[in-house]
Parts: structure tokens; sequence; C-alpha cells
């Protein structure tokens, strides 16, 4: 499945203003039905992929070049196995570095490393870009901020492209609820602050998540709260 964020214009009437905005394709794939997404910047054509999922490999491709996009790098919200089974393909295809909180980095370089079981055959990668949280990443004319948000796993982070109003939140934050925290790297106390961190952006941040459909702050005002709601999972 692909959806395209579109285009949007600041008034109908100039429509030689218009103005581009980010490019988003979501691909589903996988057991778990885990969100890839390939983000591009309109006017450089410059892409990132995010979390690509397993067997995502074969649309990231076709979506890359239908798009005449130029990937730049491989951005990891997370290591969970259905995030990074397809890093390795994507990886050795189109030759860009990975990025990935250090904190996350051992379970890409051991697949299973976690604790948690591998549905698939996973190679290693090397990460070729340690993140931290607090930094900026650039594709193109977007610029991604890392936001650091611990809980689902130690080295969980988002990134907020502040200009387009879009968050990709990985597994820590779906339409309605919240990542896993039963899993043996999970952290409760870390996710409930990550969760209040994310219920200062914009109401109207757009949320894309690592399942399911996308979201916005707005519409999640449990965020602040998020202990009282699932504190009991
Ligand atoms: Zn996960
Ligand atoms: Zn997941």
């Amino acid at each position: 499945m692909a959806t395209d964020h579109g285009v949007r214009g600041s008034n109908p009437l100039q429509c030689e203003f218009l103005i581009l905005s980010m490019m988003i394709k979501t691909v589903v794939s996988g057991p778990f039905e885990t969100n890839a997404y390939v983000v591009g910047c309109p006017t450089t054509k410059e892409a990132a992929i995010i979390d690509p999922a397993p067997e995502s490999t074969k649309t990231i491709v076709e979506i890359i070049e239908n798009e005449k996009l130029t990937p730049v790098a491989i951005l990891l919200t997370h290591s969970h196995w259905d995030h990074i089974a397809d890093v390795f393909k994507v990886k050795k295809h189109f030759d860009v570095p990975v990025y990935v909180h250090e904190r996350d980095a051992e379970n890409l370089r051991r697949p299973g490393a976690d604790g948690m079981p591998l549905f698939g055959p996973t190679e290693a990668v090397e990460a070729d870009l340690f993140l931290k949280g607090g930094e900026s990443i650039s594709i193109g004319d977007l610029t991604f901020d890392v936001i650091h948000t611990p809980g689902h796993t130690p080295g969980g982070v988002c990134f907020h492209e502040k200009d387009e109003g879009i968050l990709i939140s990985g597994d820590t934050l779906f339409q309605g609820t919240i990542g896993n925290l039963s899993f043996p790297t999970s952290n409760s106390d870390d996710m409930w602050q990550s969760l209040e961190l994310l219920s200062h952006l914009p109401p109207e941040t757009k949320v894309y998540p690592g399942h399911g459909p996308a979201t916005t702050i707005q519409n999640e005002p449990w965020l602040s709260d998020a202990k009282r709601f699932f504190g009991g999972q």
C-alpha cells in the first residue's frame, strides 16, 4: 500500500506560489504490518528510507525509481526485528549510510541481541552514524530533528520535520495507543517521559507511526498523562 502526502497550495488563486510539500510514502510489510516510509524533498529529490521492514525492499526500490529520488540515508526509529529486517538489502542496493540511536545499535550488529525472537533470516549491519538525540539530519531541504524517546526500546527515536509539521514516531506513539512495554529492553518510566515530551509538539503535527494509520498530536490528548491511561498494561 502506498499513500501520497501530496501537494498543498498556500492560496489556490495564486498557483505560482504553490508550495510543494514533503513527499511521504508508506510501505506496509512483514508479519506485523510494519510501516516503512520513504520521505523525499520535493526540490532536490533527495530521500530517506525509514525503517526498512521485512520484505519491503522491492516496493521501496520501485518508489525511489518511479519518483526519480536519490536516497541519501536509512533512518531507524529503533532496532526491533520488524523495523530492521531489510536494512541489509536496502543498504546494499543504494549504498547509503544507516543512522540508529547508539543504544539500539547492538541489535543491528547482532540481530537477536535484544532478547527478541527473529521471525526470519536477518543479516547483520554495522550502522554508519550513531544518534544520541538532539541532532538534525538534512535530507535535501528537509530537516529532521532527532528526538530520543526511550521506553519501547532504550534507543527509540522520533524524527521531527518542524516546518512540515510531521513526526515519524516509530513504536513510541500509535493512533490511540503506544508501543509494547513488556519486551526485555522496554522501560515504562522512560516511556511516560518520552510521551510527555511529545505532548509539547505543535497540536497539528501529523504523526506517522511504526504500525497503523497516521494521527496528530491533538488527536492523542492523553500523551501528557500516559501512565494513567496505559500504566496497567
Ligand atoms: Zn518495536
Ligand atoms: Zn514495530
